[in-house]
């Protein structure tokens, strides 16, 4: 997988041998994984954890895939749900897909397949999360990613390269904290974060001079203390 942000993952299976196959194989996948085994304790996990993407067993203790997937969909829980069943019955299939998975994978299957499902996956969440051209933000600011342009209080501010990718990075993982070793990673390809560096919070205090109401008191780009940055716009 490309990038190194946290594609959060929480897998809902209680047969324990194949939930450490699962586990195993998306975090070698570069995946952030939770397991829980039982379907009452799903939602709850579901709701602390945000995952991005949820690999849902449908014959759980407690509550079934089913139930769950109706009830984090009727929350506006919007994750990615692949459903995994040993039922290759059309019609479970069928109400899984209207109850709001997105995709399923019929066991046994090989942690190829699985990788394969997932990373079509996040190729979706990314392509969502995509920011449009023209960001409206707070305060009349306006951003134009694609000429890389800052239009506030009548004026235009020209946004670096590297700024505009920090930008791009930061709101493709909205409301999610990106490391500063993330973006050392992903958005300046450093083959490995084991540098001391202020590279990142120094681009940082410069994009949000230029892109914050209030760059003394930031709302967009918040600092989240010991761990890095995170976009957020408020609704
Ligand atoms: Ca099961």
């Amino acid at each position: 997988m490309s990038e190194h942000a946290q594609r959060k993952v929480l897998v809902v299976e209680d047969e324990e041998a194949l939930a450490v196959a699962l586990r195993d194989a998306l975090v070698h996948g570069g995946c952030t994984v939770e397991v829980v085994a039982d379907g009452a304790l799903a939602l709850d996990a579901i709701r602390a954890q945000q995952p991005d993407l949820i690999v849902l067993d449908l014959m759980l203790p407690g509550m079934s895939g089913l139930e769950i997937l109706a009830a984090l969909r009727a929350e506006g829980i919007r994750a990615r749900v692949l459903i995994v069943t040993a039922l290759a019955d059309e019609e479970d299939l069928l109400r899984g897909f209207q109850a709001g998975a997105d995709d399923y994978l019929t066991k046994p299957f090989s942690p190829r397949e699985l990788l394969a499902r997932v990373e079509a996956q996040f190729r979706r969440v990314e392509m969502d999360a995509a920011p449009p051209e023209m960001l409206d933000l707070p305060g009349g600011i306006q951003v134009d990613l694609a000429r890389l342009e800052v239009h506030r209080d009548g004026k235009v501010i020209a946004l670096t390269p590297r700024e505009g990718d920090i930008l791009k990075y930061l709101i493709r993982h909205r409301d999610h904290v990106v490391t500063r070793d993330d973006l050392l990673l992903d958005v300046w390809h450093y083959q490995s974060a084991n540098v001391e560096t202020r590279t990142v919070d120094i681009h940082i205090v410069g994009l949000r001079r230029k892109v914050e109401p209030d760059p003394a008191q930031p709302s967009l780009i918040q600092t989240v203390r010991g761990k890095g940055y995170r976009w957020h716009e408020s609704a």
